[in-house]
């Protein structure tokens, strides 16, 4: 009842606080610092965190609800909560030790604290194993040296989550919690992206940075294939969700238009080829949210299937958000063209959301390994 009281609360904050102001976010290209510290004071930055720290705990379906209200108000609102409370937050959890949880999981939930999860390079991309920031071993700690490129609210975040590999030890990928004021670092904005213009994206140059021993999240050498593989598991369970979202308001939009746009002495809607746009993709809505729902119970559930089955719902729910998204554009024909107009910009971020977060490519071969292993049937005859 309480989760229910909170998301109806989020859906009206969303549409009276955040919807209005989305053109203007899109114009700066920046959501305000501010924005942060009210989403942490009313619960609404990181509901997934635990209790304790100031978050309420909210079950996987639920958060689900959360991200999906995200999707469907502003992408960069749905990219601010998963880079910060799902890929950052949860890995605290998670890995952190006791002083790394107490140092900054109630700041996250607040927002007195921003983080950013910092592992894609400029050479580095969906091989995320490779990366070439490098941490030397000192006696009192660490050195880092390198560059993170396209790294979402790098340009205001105070906490980076960064991925990086021994200097000495080729095999040996760590993740260290480096705060921004640390000597050495430099943060570069990325600007005009065609979509998360708000997402302050940034390029972080590493020089020289001295970190303690505390810095280390988890294990040295766990970065990858505890941390970075977990936390990006959470970034595409919100993915997933914020993308039935986007399909969510561009199917909202592409019926209101269609109600009210007259052709030929009649509302479109009326007009059979638009119809089937319109169930088309409420269909897919559908399915999407569906597919969401199941995946999001077995991770509730901690199914074992719960990591591959979320990477699957990642890539056919970003699918669904662009083909929904593109019907839309269509169904406001040149309108749909306008960056005046919603939908152009619901296309945009539909399209970035089959990119972030492993694309769909990349997700595709880990589902079709996947399928390989669990519909072999080793005693199947041809005939
Ligand atoms: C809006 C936005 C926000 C982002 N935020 C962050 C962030 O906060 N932190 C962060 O670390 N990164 C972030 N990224 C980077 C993002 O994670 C990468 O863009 C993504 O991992 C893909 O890497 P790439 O762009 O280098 O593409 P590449 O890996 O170079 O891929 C290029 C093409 O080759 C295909 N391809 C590559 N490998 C394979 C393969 N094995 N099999 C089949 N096809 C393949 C891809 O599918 C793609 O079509 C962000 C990107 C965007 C666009």
């Amino acid at each position: 009842m309480y989760q229910e009281a909170f998301l109806q609360n989020f859906e009206r904050y969303c549409e009276e606080q955040i919807l209005p102001k989305v053109s203007d976010y899109e114009q700066q290209q920046g959501m305000d610092r501010q924005l942060v510290r009210e989403l942490g004071q009313l619960g609404f930055l990181a509901p997934n965190l635990p209790k304790e720290y100031g978050g309420i705990a909210l079950p996987a379906p639920e958060y689900g609800e959360f991200i999906r209200t995200c999707g469907a108000t502003y992408n960069s609102l749905r990219e601010l909560i998963t880079v910060h409370a799902a890929l950052v937050g949860e890995s605290i959890v998670r890995w952190g030790v006791d002083h790394q949880k107490q140092r900054y999981l109630s700041d996250l939930a607040s927002g007195e604290t921003l983080a950013a999860f910092a592992l894609s390079e400029p050479e580095v991309g969906s091989d995320a194993n490779a990366v070439q920031t490098t941490y030397a071993v000192k006696s009192d700690g660490f050195e880092l040296n390198g560059v993170k490129k396209w790294i979402s609210f790098a340009g205001i975040a105070d906490l980076f989550l960064v991925f990086a590999r021994n200097a000495e030890n080729d095999a040996e990928v760590s993740a260290f919690l480096v705060d921004r004021n640390t000597e050495g670092i430099h943060v570069d904005p990325i600007k005009n992206m065609m979509a998360s213009r708000a997402s302050h994206l940034g390029i972080i140059t590493f020089s020289a940075v001295k970190l303690g021993k505390q810095s280390v999240l988890g294990r040295l050498g766990s970065g990858f294939n505890c941390i970075a593989n977990t936390a990006l598991d959470h970034g595409r369970h919100c993915v997933a969700w914020g993308s039935v979202g986007v399909a969510q308001a561009a199917l909202q939009q592409m019926v209101n238009y269609s109600r009210r746009r007259k052709q030929f002495g009649q509302k479109i809607c009326q007009l059979e080829p638009v119809q089937r746009l319109i169930s088309d993709s409420v269909i897919e809505y559908q399915a999407a949210w569906a597919m969401c729902k199941a995946v999001a119970e077995k991770r509730q559930n901690k199914h074992l299937d719960a990591t591959v089955e979320t990477s699957m719902a990642k890539v056919f729910c970003a699918r669904v958000a662009t083909t929904v998204s593109e019907h839309a554009v269509q169904v406001f024909g040149a309108k749909g063209i306008s960056e005046d107009y919603a939908v152009s910009r619901l296309f945009k971020e539909a399209k970035s959301l089959e990119v972030i977060e492993g694309t769909a490519q990349v997700l595709q071969n880990m589902v079709a390994l996947h399928a390989l292993h669990t519909f072999y049937d080793k005693n199947w005859k041809e005939a």
